[in-house]
């Protein structure tokens, strides 16, 4: 059989347990799942990318399948980079659906060979976004049951300027 590689791009700012959530799902189904964090977000990011690589990389040391990486530009074409043929993305909720379905459409035109999977979020995290961690953190909050130990330090070190 032939050797299943599978994307799965987002900001990642932070990595929350709704994406280790994802991903530990995904490694079940594809042989390599390689987290790709874009670099030109175009959102004012709370970590830089480097940042971002390394808590990830933390957060998954476990997972054998499992690569992290970053990338610039096109997601399909960073999937034609890594042999990749398909993308993975979380879905949390109907507001997600019209957005991922415009995204999954775009790059099916863009490279008819990718096909976009999704792994619905379960319930525990169906509420939990990375902007969400962050409007926490901001007012104050405590975001402990929401992410990885890594990301709750790195947060901690932030806030504490
Ligand atoms: P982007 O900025 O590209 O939306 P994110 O880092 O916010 O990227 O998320 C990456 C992917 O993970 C998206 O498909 C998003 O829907 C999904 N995701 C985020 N949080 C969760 C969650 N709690 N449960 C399931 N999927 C999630």
């Amino acid at each position: 059989m032939a050797h299943h590689t599978a994307i799965y791009p987002g900001s990642f700012d932070p990595f929350t347990l709704g994406h280790l959530d994802v991903v530990e799902r995904a490694c079940q189904i594809f042989d390599c799942v390689i987290i790709s964090v874009a670099k030109d977000t175009q959102k004012d990011p709370l970590f830089d990318v480097a940042t971002r690589l390394r808590l990830i990389e933390a957060s998954v040391k476990g997972l054998p399948n499992v690569q992290v990486d970053a990338f610039d530009g096109l997601t399909v074409n960073f999937a034609k980079q890594k042999n990749a043929k398909t993308i993975v993305r979380g879905l949390r909720a109907i507001s997600d659906f019209e957005y991922e379905f415009q995204m999954s459409q775009m790059n099916k035109t863009l490279y008819p060979e990718i096909e976009t999977v999704y792994v619905m979020a379960s319930l525990d995290y169906t509420f939990l976004s990375s902007s969400m961690v962050k409007e926490v953190i901001r007012l104050g909050g405590n975001v402990d049951n929401l992410v990885p130990a890594c990301v709750q330090e790195a947060l901690a070190a932030v806030t504490a300027h």
